[in-house]
């Protein structure tokens, strides 16, 4: 998902409109905005893209000098209006509207200690646990309150919370997603990705700290914590594909280190012969152009991504479901024909996208295609926001290497290497895994993962 909020703009819902814009990439399901005058809160949503959720009219009745926005990533079975963010609650002690990228880990067992003691959801997501833990914290005043409810959560969240008086932004203690603070003339603003800075003009002013909690409002910024910092762990999968090539984070810029991935890819693999780098559109495009420069293999624009498709529907023969795939994808015959071809790619999950694509520039008439892929084999399932499936469906947690080459059918398949991985980032942190979280590649989970936990997709 993608979050954004501005605080102190008398446009407020224009801007962040804007901003969801720039964040799309991060979710197609849904978009929302509530915006408050300083009075009441409304909120402006749907199910859908940016451009069909939102329009003149609707934007114009959102009139207000603050706002909070979201876009919603696809994750099956957790559809429906009622998840469509940011979340409304309104109470007569004072309405509130919560946005958050990421997934909990506790928030099942949160729920049913909640649900016991009397609490009704009204949606599935686990954004609603925070909002039930606010309202029954004992604790004096607001802030305090939501600092609490914070504190008691494990996994994954940036969470965006909006009142008539403040803006409330908050991120977990490891850090696992992103979430940037800007400026916009006096306008307070943040955003997931700095690429909505870019877009409405506003400049970057620091990220907002794993643990930390910022109060924006009338008398300016106010930073405080709800708990200390642990383990600095930001997901590695954000550098990898997930994130804009424009957008840095952590003050490194996304295609730059795309760049260096498919660099340090190209010397991982130097035994490599081929004619043409060739990479799948679009977040693979700056891995292969710094193989390319790394290798000394011409770059050529081998694969091209038809931006205008439908869904693929009901796919009752493998015919079409082949056709399926050529209607996002197409090889471009001129370039690959009678070649030997290197096909860069971000990360291997089930292993069914790659066959086809191997098959297509086959088919296209490539000699030989050698798979290279810019992140190490994913072992493990993502708990925290990103849906990267079950154990069972992900290729690389039952065969290893020779096993998956064969299954997609290329001529030879490297990954990069989880140090690799990590040097490439060039992120300015001691920590372990330069504050990378890795567990997808290697098991190692930044917390507590809990039995009843539920994966992104199986909500
Ligand atoms: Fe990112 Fe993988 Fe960690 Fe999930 S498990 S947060 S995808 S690095």
């Amino acid at each position: 998902c993608g979050v954004f909020g501005i605080w102190g703009h008398s446009e407020s819902a224009q801007l962040s409109y804007y901003g969801l814009h720039a964040l799309q990439h991060r979710g197609q399901e849904g978009a929302g905005i509530v915006v408050t005058d300083g009075e009441a809160l409304r909120a402006v949503k749907g199910e859908g893209l940016v451009n069909d959720v939102f329009s003149e009219e609707n934007l114009k009745s959102a009139k207000g000098q603050a706002a909070i926005a979201h876009v919603r990533y696809t994750t099956a079975g957790g559809g429906g209006i009622e998840n469509v963010q940011p979340l409304l609650f309104r109470s007569s002690t004072g309405s509130m509207a919560i946005a958050h990228n990421g997934n909990l880990v506790n928030a099942n067992h949160l729920k049913q200690h909640l649900e016991r003691s009397g609490s009704i959801f009204h949606s599935s997501s686990d954004t609603e646990v925070v909002v039930h833990l606010i309202k029954k914290s004992k604790k004096p005043g607001f802030r305090a309150q939501v600092k609490e409810a914070l504190s008691l959560l494990k996994g994954a969240f940036s969470f965006l919370i909006l009142t008539k008086d403040c803006i409330m932004v908050a991120r977990d203690r490891n850090g696992l997603r992103p979430l940037s603070l800007g400026k916009l003339d006096d306008a307070w603003v943040v955003a997931s990705e700095t690429c909505a800075f870019d877009l409405i003009g506003a400049e970057f002013v620091r990220e907002v700290e794993p643990g930390e909690l910022l109060i924006i409002s009338d008398k300016g910024i106010e930073e405080d914590r709800f708990v200390e910092m642990e383990q600095r762990a930001m997901c590695a999968m954000e550098y990898v594909y997930f994130a804009r090539p424009d957008s840095n984070i952590d003050q490194i810029n996304i295609h730059m280190t795309r760049k260096r991935m498919g660099k340090r890819l190209a010397q991982e693999c130097a035994w490599l012969e081929a004619d043409v780098v060739t990479g799948v559109p679009d977040s693979s495009i700056s891995a292969a152009i710094g193989f390319a420069e790394e290798s000394g293999i011409p770059y050529e624009l081998g694969l091209i991504k038809n931006r205008y498709t439908g869904r693929t529907f009901i796919q009752p023969t493998q015919e079409l479901r082949e056709r399926g795939v050529k209607m996002k994808l197409s090889p471009v015959v001129q370039v690959v024909k009678g070649k030997r071809v290197v096909m860069v790619d971000d990360s291997i999950v089930r292993g069914t996208t790659s066959k086809r694509i191997v098959n297509m520039l086959k088919e296209a008439g490539a000699t030989e295609v050698h798979v290279v892929i810019s992140s190490p084999p994913m072992k493990n399932p993502c708990f925290y926001g990103i849906d990267t499936s079950t154990h069972e469906e992900l290729i690389a947690s039952s065969k290893n290497v020779e096993e998956i080459c064969e299954a997609i059918g290329a001529d030879s398949l490297t990954f990069l290497s989880v140090e690799g991985l990590v040097e490439a980032t060039a992120r300015p942190f001691d920590d372990e895994n330069r504050g990378l979280c890795m567990a997808c590649f290697t098991g190692d989970y930044p917390t507590e993962i809990f039995s009843d936990t539920v994966l992104p997709h199986e909500k």
